[in-house]
């Protein structure tokens, strides 16, 4: 299937200069979203993952029906302050400014194999913090997977260590 059919290519957003990736077209299309989420799960498939962990918000989208696919338990990895128990935090910086992630202290368990799925992987902050964070509990990062990648920001030099899948190179 050509995935890339359902990516829009919005200039300009959210700032000037900025050529925004927009997965929601391809979410809106049954069959394309199935397909890409198939994708997913085969990777995720061979890795053996016992949960999915993706981050605030999109990661949810692609990750939650990877996890129903695969019949394992997702676990948000949220901004700040959204979660409602004891949590694990990791502060990180972006482009401008900084963010935070949180996950529920009880949600993962030291051994467990974790699969971290995004929509987008562009400088690769994000999920070096999620795997940070993932890591912090003793769990073991088997991978990641995003729906799209953004090449000029080489973001797997970061995580050269892990294995990373993805659907789309731009
Ligand atoms: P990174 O931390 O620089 O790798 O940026 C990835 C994060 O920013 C992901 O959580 C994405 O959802 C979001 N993101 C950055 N650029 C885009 C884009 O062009 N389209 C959709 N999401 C984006």
């Amino acid at each position: 299937m050509n995935f890339e059919h359902y990516i829009a290519a919005v200039e300009n957003f959210p700032e000037e200069g900025v050529t925004f990736r927009d997965i929601t077209p391809l979410m809106a299309d049954g069959p394309a979203f199935r397909a890409a989420i198939s994708e997913i799960s085969e990777f995720a498939r061979q890795k053996e993952v016992d949960i999915i962990v993706g981050p605030e918000a999109r990661g949810f989208i692609v990750g939650c029906p990877v996890a129903f696919d695969l019949e394992v338990g997702f676990v948000p990895a949220r901004k700040k302050g959204k979660l409602p128990r004891e949590t694990a935090t990791i502060d990180y910086g972006l482009e401008y400014g900084k963010s935070t992630l949180q996950i529920h202290k009880d949600a993962i368990k030291p051994g467990q194999r974790v699969l971290i799925v995004d929509d987008l992987l562009a400088t690769g902050g994000t999920i070096k913090a999620t795997i940070d964070l993932v890591e912090s509990f003793g769990a073991e990062v088997v991978g990641a997977a995003f729906l799209i990648e953004l090449e000029e920001f080489a973001a797997r030099e970061k995580i050269s260590e892990y294995e990373v899948f993805t659907l789309l190179k731009y």
